[in-house]
């Protein structure tokens, strides 16, 4: 099958026996699938699967393949998932640029080029011109900005989303959500996003899968 975009089959996660997530699903490029359920469901550990860092205390069975392509036993680094978590997570010994550009492939040579790249990159995000900051030295909302500019020049093939927003502001937190939504659609990226927050679920405007109690 060469369906484009991101499929679950009987993806199945136990811990010690118990399962604790069943699912099977489409997502087509450039929508979102909502995944809601109470903190310790498995909603990170649905996406740990799917982006191929898995704990070997789960047990897991089920396919997951990306435009017709299985990548279930693929390592994590060859399945090219965007990942964006709570937490920005950027590296504290780098500019902002070093962080954006970090994610580069290596094809792209040249300290000068990767250095434009990055730049484009951080403009693309509503960032222009803070590439020579600290990151310490930026609001909230702009290291979640960084983050999800190094996450798409990381040419990645879908979005795993972490709770990307609970950390920000309400006003920042529909900013954000538009943002992110609108890059994923623009790029026809497929994306996954758990959450426990109904209103990232609306904002996502996708189908939404419950787990859990
Ligand atoms: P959620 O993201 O929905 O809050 P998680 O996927 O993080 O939930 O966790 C699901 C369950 O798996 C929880 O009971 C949690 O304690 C357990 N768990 C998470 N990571 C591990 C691990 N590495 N080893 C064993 N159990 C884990
Ligand atoms: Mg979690």
């Amino acid at each position: 099958m060469s369906e484009k975009g991101l499929m679950l089959d009987r993806v199945t996660i136990a811990l010690g026996g118990r399962v604790l997530v069943s699912i099977t699903h489409a997502v087509a490029p450039g929508e979102v699938l909502t995944v809601m359920g109470p903190s310790g469901s498995g909603k990170s550990t649905l996406l740990a699967y799917v982006g191929g860092f898995l704990d070997p205390a789960f047990e897991a069975s089920g396919k997951v393949s990306v435009d017709g392509v299985d990548i279930t036993r693929l390592p994590a680094e060859e399945r090219h998932a965007g990942l964006l978590f709570q937490d920005a997570l950027l590296f504290p010994h780098m500019t902002v640029a070093g962080n954006v550009a970090f994610a580069l492939p290596a094809e792209v040579k040249g300290r000068a080029l990767r250095r434009a790249r990055a730049e484009e990159a951080l403009a693309d995000v509503g960032l222009e011109g803070l590439g020579e900051r600290d990151p310490d030295t930026l609001s909230g909302g702009q290291k979640a900005r960084v983050a999800l500019a190094r996450t798409l020049l990381s040419s990645p093939r879908m979005l795993l989303l972490d709770e990307p927003f609970s950390r920000l502001d309400a006003e920042l937190r529909q900013q954000m959500r538009e943002l992110v939504f609108g890059k994923a659609k623009a790029s026809g990226l497929p994306v996954i996003l758990v959450t426990h927050d109904e209103a990232d679920a609306a904002a996502a405007g996708g189908p939404v899968v419950r787990i859990g109690a």
